[in-house]
């Protein structure tokens, strides 16, 4: 077997976890990542299936799979993520007979027991699902991290077919957590990123622990510059978490809080357990205490049954609260949710003219705040250095990307920098790094 692997990954930034926790594992076995699939003795699919559309682009990537197996069946393939819930990876054999390893979301166990064995018995940390996330040799110099710090979903909102893949949730023991940010700090991770499908649930079942007691220890750490956590659940969004976003000075005034509908008819039938109003109130609960707070969201439209009344409901929610970037996605039935019982009765030309519609919304807001800020110094944390443009990219706290031109040859990965803004759209900015401000 060639001791390298490929790693495909689509769908969230829990799967982009994974992956980069797979990859460390793989590397601290010996093997290094290939040039491409072709030159690779491991190819690992990580997928998605949360709308019809990543999945199909999974199980087409998958099919092209089969030739190489086929030429070389000493490749181990192994498929994982939400492709993979408990139940399909009983079925999913006979589909895909040239799959070695069937792994369930966050569970690399099964290929890594066997690369072990493979690769004269090296010895690794214990395994289980709560295990620490290291990053990659291979991303040695990553200034960002993602961490999961609750795995799977108990929400079970109408459409969505996540709990059924990634189980019922469960909450990472916060000594874990501490100990894993603390090893990416050292390693020179600046900011790490809190993830659960409902984040905001943290602590649910572990005695005196929240969101806000975790992000107040892991602002603590030496060496992180930047504490970020996704995605929040309006029902779980209180004042203690807000207060802690408002006085911890690490931690990014930056909120992912998905609505999906603006009709509480419809928010009703998607089991949120919010209304309309409730949203709005703590959205309203948010800008009171951080008015600087960037606040994303996600829409889905043409959910079953949803009239152009429910439809302009939530476009009016979305002009009303002004956030700050919309996901927009067309309602996709999914296997085994409560709504795929119902008809897919909004047509698909219908589903793409609300989108637009809204797009065009998002992309108006985000353009005429971003214009504000031309002429404007922001804080930007340095991710990278894009060759094509000669520029430094970044992130500000509220999330916007800034492309940034800087004098001289240092290296500015990884610092915090004041960048002073030229030209604003609605997805980037470009700028210069303010040198009369740094510190
Ligand atoms: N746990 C998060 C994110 C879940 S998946 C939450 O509670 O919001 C990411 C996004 O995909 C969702 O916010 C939703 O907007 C979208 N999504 C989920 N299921 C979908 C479906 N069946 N059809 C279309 N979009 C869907």
């Amino acid at each position: 077997m060639r001791k390298t692997y490929h790693i495909w990954t689509i769908g969230c930034q829990m799967n982009v976890a994974d992956s980069r926790h797979l990859a460390s594992q793989l590397e601290s076995l010996g093997l290094s990542e290939a040039a491409s699939v072709d030159e690779a003795g491991v190819v690992v699919l990580n997928t998605c299936v949360v709308r019809q559309q990543p999945e199909d682009k999974a199980r087409n990537r998958l099919q092209s799979l089969k030739p190489l197996k086929k030429q070389n069946p000493e490749i181990v393939i192994a498929l994982m993520g939400c492709m993979v819930g408990e139940r399909e990876a009983e079925t999913l054999p006979d589909e895909y007979p040239f799959v070695d390893f069937f792994l369930e979301p966050s569970k690399p166990d099964q290929l890594v027991e066997f690369l072990r064995s493979q690769c004269g018995d090296k010895v690794l940390p214990a395994m289980d699902e709560l295990q620490d996330y290291h990053l990659p040799d291979s991303e040695e110099n990553a200034v960002c991290a993602f961490v999961p710090i609750t795995l799977g979903c108990s929400h079970v909102c109408s459409y969505c077919v996540i709990p059924y893949r990634r189980g019922p949730d469960r909450s990472r023991a916060p000594e874990v957590i501490l100990r894993e940010v603390g090893a990416l700090a050292a390693q020179g991770v600046r900011e790490v990123t809190l993830l659960g499908q409902i984040v905001d649930r943290y602590g649910m079942e572990l005695e005196g622990w929240n969101l806000a007691r975790l992000l107040h220890e892991v602002c603590r750490i030496d060496g992180l510059l930047r504490v970020r956590f996704m995605t929040s659940h309006p029902a779980y969004m209180d004042d203690e978490l807000i207060q802690a976003v408002a006085d911890e000075p690490k931690l990014c005034p930056y909120f992912e809080l998905p609505f999906q509908a603006g009709s509480n008819r419809i928010l009703k039938e998607m089991r949120r357990g919010y209304t309309r109003e409730e949203y709005i109130q703590t959205v309203g609960n948010i800008r009171a205490k951080v008015p600087e707070a960037g606040i994303n969201t996600d829409i889905i439209v043409g959910y079953p049954t949803e009239s152009e009344e429910d439809f302009m409901e939530t476009f009016r929610l979305l002009e009303e609260l002004r956030l700050d970037v919309a996901h927009i996605a067309k309602y996709s039935p999914r296997p085994r949710t409560l709504s795929a019982r119902q008809d897919d009765d909004v047509p698909p030309e219908e589903k793409e003219r609300r989108r637009v519609l809204l797009d065009e919304l998002a992309r108006s807001i985000l353009t005429e705040k971003n214009k504000k800020l031309e002429g404007e110094t922001v804080t930007v944390l340095v991710e990278g250095f894009q060759q094509k443009t000669g520029r430094w990219r970044g992130r500000t706290a509220q999330g916007n990307l800034v492309f940034a031109e800087a004098a001289g040859t240092e290296d500015l990965a990884g610092r915090l920098l004041p960048v002073r803004i030229s030209w604003a759209g609605p997805y980037s900015m470009i700028g210069d790094v303010d040198e009369s401000k740094r510190i």
